[in-house]
């Protein structure tokens, strides 16, 4: 693997427990309501039809020359503050920065339907936006996974900046470090990603490395009690399939 790598056309599989945990259904018991349904199946066929995600990433990896209490260093003298970056690197030989986006197509229509008198489909389409970036982070941790095997080394399940123990001002580095522009992404002042459907993820690399799900990373959230988007399998009151309406969202 060179030291940068982008990756274009990343091929993404919407599910449907993925896109209503996004519409806020996740946890709940009850079916949503067949006219939001019928809104839903329109919001999925216009993000198809118009062939609204363009998903991308680019990936940076590192050898670790030191892990201190709160921070850990490069052989290239970059330096990754962060306390959990150090709960996970004791074991790690190497790390992984990425950044990943959809583009702008679905918000761009999102934003488009939320001031028209349509507003509920706006918001159906930033919802599969939402589910886009999550599906896009977990395929980006697969092909970091698949890289660190052709070390022959494990990749630790990613970590994003402004989670607990890794500040949101470490999106400086990602957005320092990789080719950003090349991906048609930028940082506001107050860090947030343009477009807003991206993900920036760092990975540890080495012989063994924990993982954990995203059940457990919504568990040690802060805003677990009252986040309409947490991830609690076990409440989901609809069955995981590829019905009628869920469909490929790229090639
Ligand atoms: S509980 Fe926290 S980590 Fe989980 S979806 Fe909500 S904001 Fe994200």
């Amino acid at each position: 693997m060179t030291p940068f790598e982008i990756i274009r056309d990343i091929p993404l599989s919407l599910t449907r427990e993925g896109l209503f945990r996004r519409m806020g259904y996740g946890g709940r018991k009850r079916s949503p309501a067949p006219e939001i349904m019928e809104q839903f199946a329109r919001a999925v066929d216009m993000v198809d039809v118009h062939n609204l995600i363009d998903a991308r990433g680019a990936l940076w990896i590192q050898k670790l020359s030191s892990v201190a209490r709160r921070r850990i260093a490069t052989v290239c003298g970059l330096e990754i503050p962060g306390s959990r970056v150090f709960h996970l690197m004791p074991q790690a030989t190497h790390v992984v920065l990425g950044l990943g986006t959809i583009g702008n197509g679905i918000e761009g229509l999102s934003r488009k339907y939320l001031k028209s008198d349509d507003p509920i489909l706006g918001v159906m389409l930033d919802s599969i936006g939402s589910a886009a970036v999550d599906c896009l982070t977990e395929e980006i941790s697969r092909i970091v996974r698949d890289r660190a095997a052709q070390m022959g080394l494990m990749a630790s399940s990613p970590m994003s900046p402004g989670m607990p123990g890794l500040s949101l001002e470490t999106q400086d580095i990602f957005f320092d470090l990789l080719p950003a522009s090349e991906l048609g992404m930028k940082l506001t002042p107050k860090r947030l990603m343009v477009p807003f459907k991206s993900s920036s993820m760092l990975w540890g690399l080495g012989k063994t490395m924990p993982s954990w799900s995203e059940e457990e990373v919504c568990k040690a959230c802060h805003l677990f009690r009252h986040c309409r988007y947490k991830n609690v399998k076990e409440t989901i009151g609809f069955k995981s399939s590829h019905e009628e309406g869920i469909r490929e969202a790229s090639e």
